[in-house]
């Protein structure tokens, strides 16, 4: 990505539904500035916090409707007890993997998650979770959405976290700044998608922390009710000042929605 901080790129408000307030130069320069000044602001994030791609895959199902603390929770249980392997995790009856991972919540639903995920793993793959991500990309996400508890945002985690695959994660925090900052108004997670991967180098690294650098910045500023009194993102963003509390201090430390509630 071209080194382009500083460069102001002011968007007007656009109407619901639009995906585009410029030209693709333009959007590219907007979204270059504001992954320099969210890394300049809050530094790399070091996502995914896991050992082993099939962590990765377990944190994502449990990360569901729930924050990361939660899901760390249920993980270190699942270590602790010494299940966090696709064969464990399989055997298990359903009621005591429930009981471990309660803490990440939906506890019943999320054993069912994880179950299907290791019983499909084992019976596909023998259990070899670099097979099954060794896929070319379509596949492998067509594959993951076709079990029971993977949706879009997860089957792109997984492509991106575990599978590292320049695919852009969009989740709500996405849609919510992308929004306030006047791109992609309105629009579907797979047409906003579609938008920052035609204008964004495709590097999983950079895909990688630019969705982590969102989280964190959503999370600790960008809000349901904006923070917006020294957001590095103020004089880009259409948006500024509207419904904001006031001043903001202290945006280091804990790891965001994902890592930081
Ligand atoms: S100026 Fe306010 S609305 Fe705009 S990105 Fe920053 S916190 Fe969000």
């Amino acid at each position: 990505m071209d080194r382009v901080a500083g460069q102001p790129v002011r968007t007007a408000h656009h109407p619901p539904g639009t995906v585009t307030p410029g030209s693709s130069a333009e959007v590219a320069r907007l979204l270059a500035t504001v992954y320099h000044r969210l890394l300049q602001t809050y530094g790399p994030q070091g996502w995914w916090p896991a050992e082993s791609p099939f962590e990765i895959v377990v944190g994502a199902i449990l990360v569901q409707h729930t924050t990361w603390r939660n899901a760390e929770r249920a993980i270190a249980a699942l270590k602790g007890a010494g299940v966090l392997t696709p064969p464990a995790i399989a055997a298990l009856d359903p009621a005591a993997l429930a009981a471990l991972i309660r803490p990440a919540g939906f506890y019943r639903t999320k054993a069912r998650k994880l179950q299907t995920f290791a019983r499909y793993l084992l019976a596909r793959y023998g259990g070899d979770l670099e097979a099954l991500l060794a896929q070319p990309t379509e596949t492998l996400r067509r594959e993951l959405l076709s079990l029971y508890g993977i949706g879009p945002e997860t089957a792109d985690t997984l492509l991106l976290y575990a599978a590292g695959r320049p695919v852009f994660v969009v989740d709500r925090y996405t849609l919510r700044l992308l929004a306030r900052l006047g791109l992609a108004v309105g629009a579907r997670p797979a047409a906003v998608q579609a938008l920052c991967q035609a204008v964004l180098p495709p590097d999983p690294a950079l895909y990688n922390e630019y969705h982590a650098l969102i989280v964190r910045h959503s999370v600790v500023r960008c809000r349901a009710r904006p923070r917006c009194h020294g957001c590095p993102l103020a004089d880009l963003c259409p948006s500024a000042g509207e419904n904001t509390p006031g001043p903001v201090h202290g945006t280091g430390g804990e790891m965001s929605a994902r890592l930081a509630q």
